[in-house]
């Protein structure tokens, strides 16, 4: 009998790459690997990089020099790189790491299980091409391999908007949409399987099928999913701005099982601001989506990014960021300070605001942000919600589970609920996640 071999899988950055790595233990599996989470016990190890921010892909690189050592001990164990960096960088990353065994990019995933057995066969190769579209929506990698209570699915790839900061567009290529068909058939299998909840996933869901002749767009789509038999709830992310229709606002009235949160990256709350990000809505139009919003479903969480310290920001541009977390008071924002990407179109622009300046905006924006998040967790107490359980919490003892606006719950309950949506009275906010009891 053949030995089981270790896969330790270390994932970078945003969901999309999450996602991916599902995908990857998944086509690995195939292969004969079983994922770990001990480094020293893996035959593989295999990370999967965001090169998004300055510092993301900073981590990949004192991580891939940390492999070093471990190689030197162990000198069997295959090393290799896939995602945005691998994209980015290709074959200079086989030159500058020789302890490096393999790298993929992100349109060549499928190729992943010939790279290892190459690998374990002693070559070492980089594969980073882009694949033409037509080619890349047949080999668009489902995944219903891995179950569990919620699930992410792909529905497009790649993105258009050239953001001005944005390396995206680079590493991940042109935006393609995943035949619906296929995606229902998925979502299907998944709920066949035990899946309750599925979050639909892309760069910009909100121009699903836009660019394929006869093919569906994002508000049918969502329709076809809520017709899945076994699908509790429906989420998505991510939606731009400038893409995000009347129809779409409309189907948190009209669609029960779609919950209620967005994902909606602002980025910035001044116009000048957002015009040299190329972002293509303005603070006012932003403003008026929150408002329908709210209006057609009231009560709904709404999460988003903001940049901080975008070259040629002043503080009275910073100033009107604040006073956006203000007026959407927002959920929960996700807040960095810009670092230049090569290639982008910002990388070219000149940057007066300093290092110093930039971070103690951020501070300040997170300041205001936790005092907002805290207000609308609070503001949960006392409330009866609807919460499907996923997991056992990392709170010794109790389970968790998400309410349909996206907050965490911890609760003290029978695992056998595992899977089940419970109502659950909210007794305590905290700054990350709420505290309740099980209804009786
Ligand atoms: S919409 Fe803009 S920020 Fe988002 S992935 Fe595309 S280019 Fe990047």
């Amino acid at each position: 009998m053949s030995k089981e071999k270790l896969l330790y899988l270390q994932t970078f950055g945003c969901q999309m790459n999450v996602s991916d790595s599902e995908k990857i233990a998944g086509l690995l599996q195939g292969i004969g690997y079983r994922p770990t989470n001990d480094s020293s016990q893996a035959d593989l190890i295999i990370l999967n990089t965001c090169s998004v921010r300055a510092r993301a892909e900073e981590k990949v690189y004192n991580h891939l020099v940390q492999y070093k050592g471990l190689k030197r001990k162990k000198p069997g164990v295959l090393l290799g790189v896939g995602g945005c960096v691998a994209q980015q960088e290709g074959e200079r990353l086989l030159c500058t790491l020789p302890h490096l065994d393999f790298v993929f990019g992100t349109h060549n995933l499928h190729l992943l299980p010939e790279l290892v057995l190459s690998a374990e066969k002693g070559e070492r190769l980089a594969e980073v091409s882009f694949i033409d579209n037509e080619k890349r929506l047949d080999l668009f990698p489902a995944d219903t391999a891995n179950t569990g209570v919620s699930r992410f699915v792909t529905v497009t790839q790649g993105c258009d908007n050239f953001c001005s900061y944005c390396i995206v567009p680079y590493v991940r290529g042109r935006e393609i949409s995943r035949r619906s068909a296929e995606i229902i058939e998925e979502i299907s299998l998944l709920a066949a399987k035990g899946v309750k909840e599925v979050t639909l996933l892309g760069q910009n869901v909100n121009s699903y099928g836009l660019k394929n002749s006869g093919e569906m767009d994002f508000v049918t789509l969502l329709r076809k999913v809520c017709e899945v038999s076994g699908i509790e709830r429906l989420r998505f992310t991510t939606s731009h701005p400038k893409d995000f229709s009347l129809q779409l606002i409309d189907c948190f009235a009209e669609l029960p099982k779609l919950c209620k949160h967005v994902h909606l990256p602002a980025q910035a709350g001044s116009n000048a601001v957002l015009s040299a990000m190329n972002r293509g809505y303005t603070r006012e139009a932003y403003l008026s989506l929150v408002r329908r919003l709210k209006e057609v479903s009231p009560g709904i969480q709404i999460t988003g990014d903001i940049i901080v310290g975008f070259p040629g920001e002043t503080e009275a541009n910073f100033q009107e960021t604040l006073s956006l977390l203000e007026e959407v008071r927002y959920t929960d924002v996700f807040s960095f300070i810009y670092s230049k990407r090569p290639e982008t179109r910002a990388a070219s622009y000149q940057d007066h605001v300093d290092a110093e300046e930039k971070q103690a905006r951020l501070d300040r924006l997170l300041a205001l942000q936790r005092k907002i998040t805290l207000e609308n967790n609070r503001s949960f107490v006392g409330t009866v919600q609807e919460v499907l359980v996923e997991g056992e919490s990392r709170r010794g003892g109790q389970l968790y589970g998400r309410i349909s606006g996206n907050r965490i719950v911890n609760l003290a309950a029978d695992p056998a609920l595992v899977g089940q949506m419970v109502r659950v009275a909210i007794t305590t906010a905290y700054q990350n996640s709420l505290q309740g009891e099980l209804c009786s």
